[in-house]
This record gives structure tokens, C-alpha cells and sequence, in this order.
């Protein structure tokens, strides 16, 4: 149990790439906090960094209300999850989770409590006898997370843990980390490239792009209030539809000015750019998938387009609509009546609506 402090932290490699800019996160004491972003973004170098794997460049790493920058690895009190989970092939399920306990001469009996404690958490108690060859893939994931709480460390760090998994396994380990995490109570960061994960598994999530975090916040409310486009584009699928647009004032009135058309925009939207004096200006306008309708329901800002692709993977209608400004997407109920090339109008709940500085 620990709260963490990142405080401009950098980290610039030998080759000079410069993978992690100005770190500064607050991580509560027994939060998961998830950080994302896609390939690339820095998120392994600064698990690695909290680790102590990799050296800090400059800034300050704080554990509980330790300076920690220059303390080994061994002493950080930290336990970390790979993608490729390496288990002891010639060692049994028992042996692999008992080997760290071992080591550290802990009395056998001690260590043996400890191991049928870890193996009821996890659910793999009638495994502790296999060998790591005749586990499935999430079998062998639930021991190497054994193996890692097993030291009750103070931190638990996963760097895209499931991701060698297949689709139905990784749903179901979602939620037994989950589990995992309210069963021990230790503060987890977990990576993952995969917004859903992200989404579903975070009490907080850290948005990374090019080495910088872009937004840290509840799930709910980066859904809601996404700091730039691409927040806006990265979490919710499929991904929010951005218009560029020009601010212009008609008739005394602010409007939104398209590759198509001069449209209307509400009250709402009108009282953020009458703050900000907007006139003039190139903006993103967005709005998500389920604020775009075939049906009018007094929306506004109508758009005519063509049915490019349709999706129906379960409850919905996803509607790929070809328009003048490129393609839109509409989520609507399963039983839409529509077919490919069917040309339509689409309507945005506007007050639903997004507006960003262009980029
Ligand atoms: P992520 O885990 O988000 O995919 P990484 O932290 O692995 O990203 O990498 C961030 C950046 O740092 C990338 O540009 C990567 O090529 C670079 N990088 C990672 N490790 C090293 C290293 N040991 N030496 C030099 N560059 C590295
Ligand atoms: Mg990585």
C-alpha cells in the first residue's frame, strides 16, 4: 500500500529519443490507475522507470514519501506483470508462485499458507501439481499473477498483461484483476494500449501520446469531457466523428460554418465561443456515434449523405454515411431499416455536440 508522486519526470535514451516529457502524476494509495495510449507512447519506459529498471533523465520519483530515483529495484517494494509472463517451465504451479518466498528463506510452512492463500484468491487451487505446459494461456496468466502478489508488495505494476490472450479470455481476466485489485488492496497501475481495457478497468486513466500525457481523469468524465481530439478519437468506438468547421457570425448570430453549409448551432454551444470570441475561427466540431440519428427528433444540423457501410455486431446499427465532409457514423437500434447506398439524412444532437482547437 503506497501512493506514488511522478514529478517532472523525463526520460531521454541514449539514441536521444526523448520517450516520456514532463511526467507529473498523483496516484492515489489503493487506486488503479490505467495508463494508455498507443504503441510507442512511452508508457513501458515509465513503468519501467517506476520499477527502477530504467534510470530517470530528470525530475523525481516518490514512493509513500520516499525519494526514490536512485534506490535498486529489489528495494522499491514493487512487483511487476509482463506481456510475456515468463513462468519456470520445469517447475510446478506451486514451485513457480513459492520460488521468490523461497529464496528469501521464509520456513516452508509459512510459504505453503502463503501459496494456498494466493491459489484461493486466484481460483487455481486444483493446479498447483501441473507443469506450466499443461496450463491454457489464462491459467498460466493467473499464475504469474500469483507469483507476483505473492511478496505483498506495496505497488503492483502490469504492463499489457493480456494481450497474448484471446478475446474471450481477456474479457473474463478484466474483471479477475478486478477482482484481484479489491481482494488486496494494493495501488496497481496497469497498461494497456486498448481503450476498452482502459475504460472498464481504471478508477482513474492517464491518457499518453508522444511521450505526453494529454489527460488524467475518471472514466466518465474523459468520456464526457475529452481534453483535445485526440482524446476525443481514442476512447469510444467506433471513434467520435470530428467535423472541421469555421466559426462565423450571420445575421447577429454565431453559426458553424461547413465544407457543405452555413448550419445553426445552439444556445449552449454558442455561449462557449461568445466567451472565447471564437469568429473567424477554424474549429473541430464533435460529437460521438450514439448523438447521430437517421430520424429528426428535432435535432439539428442535418446532413445528406450516402449508406456506405452497415455493422450490426449485436444490440446496434453502426451506419458508415458518405457526406461531403467526409464519413460519418450513426449509431441507431438493431432494427433500423436501411440498406448500402440508400441516400439519407442524418441529424446531430448538437447539444451533445464537441468543439476543440484545431491542432
Ligand atoms: P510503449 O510501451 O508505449 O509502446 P515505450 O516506452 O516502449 O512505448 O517506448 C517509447 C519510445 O522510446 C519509443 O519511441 C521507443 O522506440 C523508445 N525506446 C524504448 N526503449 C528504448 C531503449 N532501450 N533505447 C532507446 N529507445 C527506446
Ligand atoms: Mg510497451
Amino acid at each position: 500500500m503506497a501512493k506514488l508522486l511522478l514529478k517532472n519526470i523525463n526520460k531521454v535514451y541514449e539514441n536521444k529519443v526523448h520517450a516520456v516529457r514532463d511526467l507529473n502524476i498523483e496516484i492515489h494509495d489503493k487506486e488503479f490507475l490505467v495508463l494508455v495510449g498507443p504503441s510507442g507512447c512511452g508508457k513501458t519506459t515509465t513503468l519501467r522507470m517506476i520499477a527502477g529498471l530504467e534510470d530517470i533523465s530528470s525530475g523525481e520519483l516518490y514512493i509513500g514519501d520516499r525519494m526514490v530515483n536512485n534506490l535498486e529495484p529489489k528495494d522499491r517494494d514493487i512487483a511487476m506483470v509482463f506481456q510475456n509472463y515468463a513462468l519456470y517451465p520445469h517447475m510446478n504451479v506451486y514451485e513457480n508462485i513459492s520460488f521468490g518466498l523461497r529464496m528469501r528463506k521464509i520456513p516452508k510452512k509459512e510459504v505453503h499458507e502463503m501459496v494456498l492463500n494466493i491459489a484461493g484468491i486466484l481460483d487455481i487451487e486444483d493446479l498447483l501439481t501441473r507443469k506450466p505446459a499443461q496450463l491454457s494461456g489464462g491459467q498460466r496468466q493467473r499464475v504469474a499473477l500469483g507469483r507476483a502478489i505473492i511478496r505483498e508488495p506495496q505497488v503492483f505494476l502490469m504492463d499489457e498483461p493480456l494481450s497474448n490472450l484471446d478475446a474471450k479470455l481477456r474479457v473474463q481476466m478484466r474483471s479477475e484483476i478486478i477482482k484481484l485489485h479489491n481482494k488486496i488492496n494494493t495501488t496497481f497501475i496497469y497498461v494497456t494500449h486498448d481503450q476498452i481495457e482502459a475504460m472498464t478497468m481504471g478508477s482513474r486513466i492517464a491518457i499518453m501520446k508522444d511521450g505526453i500525457i494529454q489527460q488524467i481523469d475518471t472514466p466518465i468524465n474523459i468520456y464526457n469531457k475529452p481534453a483535445n481530439t485526440f482524446v476525443a478519437s481514442f476512447i469510444g468506438s467506433p471513434q467520435m466523428n470530428l467535423l472541421d468547421a469555421t466559426v462565423v457570425e450571420q445575421d447577429g448570430e454565431l453559426k458553424l460554418a461547413f465544407a457543405d453549409a452555413v448550419r445553426c448551432i445552439n444556445a449552449n454551444q454558442q455561449l462557449v465561443l461568445k466567451k472565447s470570441n471564437y469568429v473567424g475561427k477554424q474549429i473541430v466540431f464533435g460529437i460521438r456515434v450514439e448523438n447521430v440519428s437517421l430520424e429528426r427528433k428535432g435535432y439539428m444540423l442535418p446532413f445528406r449523405g450516402s449508406v456506405e457501410v452497415i455493422e450490426r455486431p449485436g444490440s446496434e446499427t453502426y451506419t458508415y454515411i458518405s457526406t461531403q465532409l467526409g464519413t460519418i457514423v450513426s449509431k441507431m437500434p438493431i432494427d433500423t431499416n436501411i440498406k448500402i447506398d440508400d441516400n439519407i439524412m442524418v441529424y446531430f444532437d448538437d447539444n451533445k455536440g464537441f468543439m476543440f482547437d484545431k491542432e
